[in-house]
């Protein structure tokens, strides 16, 4: 067994690796870049590496680098984790050629099912079913059309270098063929520096349902049965789970053996994944899924397996990487109740997913195994994927589970950022999710109730303006730091609107809010921390309220009430004092980032809705246009340039038209 090893990851990954192997006697190396000098899987190895600035490619991306810092550190064993170098069959040869172990399967068997093409004939070799369509080296537009055309529309195209759903493109009908197949194969230049595509029949409602598999070098291969990834936004996993509901002994007993024969089709070593995509229109059926591809190392939603299986994949991984044999044999594998994993993101549900980066003022989780890269305080960089935490709930029944988590999300509160947790409660309120129906485009259909917020209610109201007013329930007294002032006005905001209430104190630990569109009193307020307990109308009430500073003058109060998180914020008393066109005569930057095009120019004159500037925050594109027609008076960032949210990046000129000019 290995005494030392390096994480050659950032995040949730690399701190659920660390665990493992701590647990395991099993010295640590973590490797960071800049961004993440403070960042918790640093904090919880036995030693960490510095490997580089922030991006990507110039630290986490880095071979060399880290084999060098597994070198330097005497780790003799390095753990990818997944995303990253994790499926580089380079990598693998280099740390080989090193004299280290690299704990995942051979470089051979990476690279055979490295591209999908390549991996749909040798599964189809291998007799693994794969979905109808045209996997093969000729790229004329003509004969891939033709191709399309023989297969039959609705057709997929996918870039055959792809991942994360990148470059795909749904065609229904040969008139948009050729466009569709111009914009895919740009995409995946631009992405993978591959134009290759593949033509595959658009299975219509689809689930997406993968086996999980591993095998060690003495010829032992089983499989831990399966996992439905079927809710998915944009070809993005959303919340997994295991076993997939409505799985037969039937159907189960075909994909595992599909799963099997793939993975023996490559020698394969280690963890992976067979992915499948599966016919969801009626019951599932053993001649209803296809081959889509193979995942050559630990899957995200690995957790979901633990959980029924009762097993440490990642002390599997280590184990079958220093030689030993399977710890456990096919026919010792047994289901154990069900689970689900939800996958927590700094993102705005609401304004289209976008993500947002934040410091994480409060972090506080419901009753769950919680996967996280965060301490309280951590940062959500632009650089990363914004992922916070996954959270794992397991329970006898698929109901049983299902309760579990829409409770411990209910009570997972996190501030200082713009989190989905909204987005995933709803998901688990679904009803038809909760009934079973998984399929791929349930949340597209019901994007509009998933995402919707409702009004706030003015109990959340009462929280924040206790909280903005800093009012003290424990002094002594009447309880309240300000004795003697019956009521206070406060000004809050909530969204852009800002509102004013009136929080009347009528002697110990009761008070009540007016002014909203109906009073509410709450009595016997008692507050222990971030938790408030009142009592309101006769019922015993609990929230959590935590405030923190937004910027320099003004504050933002997050309030957690029955399940839901409500952003309210304090606004700067001064603000009012600014010159009234002050807002229209600059340009902000709506989140933090990096400027990527700089496309305005001190001195020009624009049109409204001309394009200034474009900032990418995680992987996404936000362009910033001229608000009216105007000239640019000063630029105050230059591409390549980190903005935080909020950050003047142009000032513009006076608007004459206001002016009366
Ligand atoms: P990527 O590697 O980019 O993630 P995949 O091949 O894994 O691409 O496909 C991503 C998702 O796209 C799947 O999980 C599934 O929801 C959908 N999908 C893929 N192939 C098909 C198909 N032939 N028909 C319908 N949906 C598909």
């Amino acid at each position: 067994m290995f005494s030392k090893i390096l994480i050659a990851n950032r995040g949730e990954i690399a701190c659920r690796i660390i665990s493992t192997a701590r647990a395991m006697g099993i010295e640590t190396v973590a490797v960071y870049s800049d961004a993440d000098a403070h960042a918790l899987h640093v904090e919880m190895a036995d030693e960490a590496v510095h490997i580089g600035p922030a991006p990507a490619a110039e630290s986490y991306l880095r071979a060399e680098r880290i084999i060098e810092a597994a070198l330097e550190t005497g780790a003799g064993a390095i753990h990818p984790g997944y995303g990253f170098l994790s499926e580089n069959p380079d990598f693998v040869t280099a740390i080989e050629a090193a004299g280290l172990t690299f704990i995942g399967p051979s470089a051979a068997a990476i690279a055979r099912m490295g591209l999908k093409d390549a991996a749909k004939t040798l599964m189809q070799e291998a007799g693994v079913p794969v979905v109808p369509g045209y996997h093969g080296d000729n790229q004329d537009p003509e004969f891939l059309a033709t191709e399309a055309e023989k297969t039959g529309y609705p057709v997929l195209i996918k870039p055959r270098a792809g991942g994360g759903g990148i470059g795909i493109r749904k065609v229904d009908r040969g008139d948009d063929f050729a466009a569709a197949l111009e914009s895919a194969q740009r995409e995946a230049q631009a992405s993978f520096g591959d134009p290759h595509v593949l033509i595959e029949k658009y299975i219509g409602a689809p689930r997406h349902i993968e086996v999980q598999i591993f095998g060690d070098i003495h010829g032992n291969l089983i499989h831990l049965f399966e996992r439905d990834c079927s809710l998915q936004r944009r070809y993005q996993k959303v919340i997994e789970e295991a076993p997939a509901p409505g799985m037969s002994d039937e159907m189960r007993a075909a994909m595992t053996d599909a799963a099997l024969k793939a993975a023996k089709a490559i020698g394969y070593t280690g963890a992976g994944t067979v992915e499948f995509i599966v016919d969801g229109s009626g019951p599932l059926r053993p001649d209803g899924f296809w081959f889509m591809e193979m995942n050559t190392r630990l899957q995200v939603e690995h957790p979901v397996t633990e959980a029924i299986t009762g097993h440490d994949l990642v002390e599997w991984q280590i184990r079958v990487a220093a030689g030993e044999p399977l710890p456990e044999s096919q026919a010792e594998q047994r289901i154990d109740g069900h689970a689900f994993e939800a996958r927590l993101y700094a993102e705005d549900a609401a304004n289209g997913f976008l993500p947002v980066t934040g410091r994480l003022h409060h972090l506080a989780f419901g009753d769950a195994r919680i996967d996280t890269g965060f301490g309280q305080g951590g940062v959500i960089s632009p650089h990363y994927d914004p992922m916070i935490a996954k959270i794992i709930c397991h329970g006898a029944t698929r109901a049983e589970a299902l309760a579990r988590l829409r409770r411990a999300l209910g009570r997972t509160h996190v501030a200082g950022t713009i989190t989905n947790i909204g987005f995933l409660s709803a998901l688990c309120a679904h009803e038809g999710f909760a009934a079973g129906d998984t399929g791929t485009g349930l949340i597209e259909r019901d994007l509009k109730l998933l995402t919707a917020t409702g009004n706030i209610p003015e109990l959340a109201i009462a929280f924040a303006a206790i909280v903005a007013l800093d009012l003290d329930l424990n002094a002594p007294f009447a309880g309240w730091r300000h004795w003697g002032e019956a009521s206070h006005q406060v000004i809050l905001a909530h969204g852009e609107v800002p509102f004013t209430r009136r929080l009347v104190l009528h002697g110990r630990q009761s008070v009540s809010l007016q002014g909203g569109a109906s009073d509410v009193k709450l009595d016997d307020v008692q507050r222990d921390g971030a938790r408030f307990r009142a009592t309101v109308a006769g019922l015993k009430i609990t929230a959590d309220v935590v405030d923190y500073p937004a910027s320099e003058r003004s504050r933002c109060v997050s309030v957690l009430l029955e399940g839901e998180t409500w952003l309210l914020s304090v606004p700067d008393p001064l603000a009012g004092r600014d010159t009234g066109t002050s807002h229209e005569n600059t340009i902000t930057a709506p989140m933090t980032g990096v400027v990527c095009v700089m496309q305005a120019q001190a001195g020009a004159s624009v049109k409204a809705g001309d394009g200034l500037i474009v900032i990418e925050a995680m992987k996404m594109q936000h362009s910033l246009t001229a608000p009216r027609d105007c000239t640019i008076a000063e630029v105050l960032c230059a591409e390549g340039d980190w903005v935080e949210s909020g950050a003047v990046l142009l000032r513009l000129e006076e608007d004459q038209a206001e002016k009366g000019g």
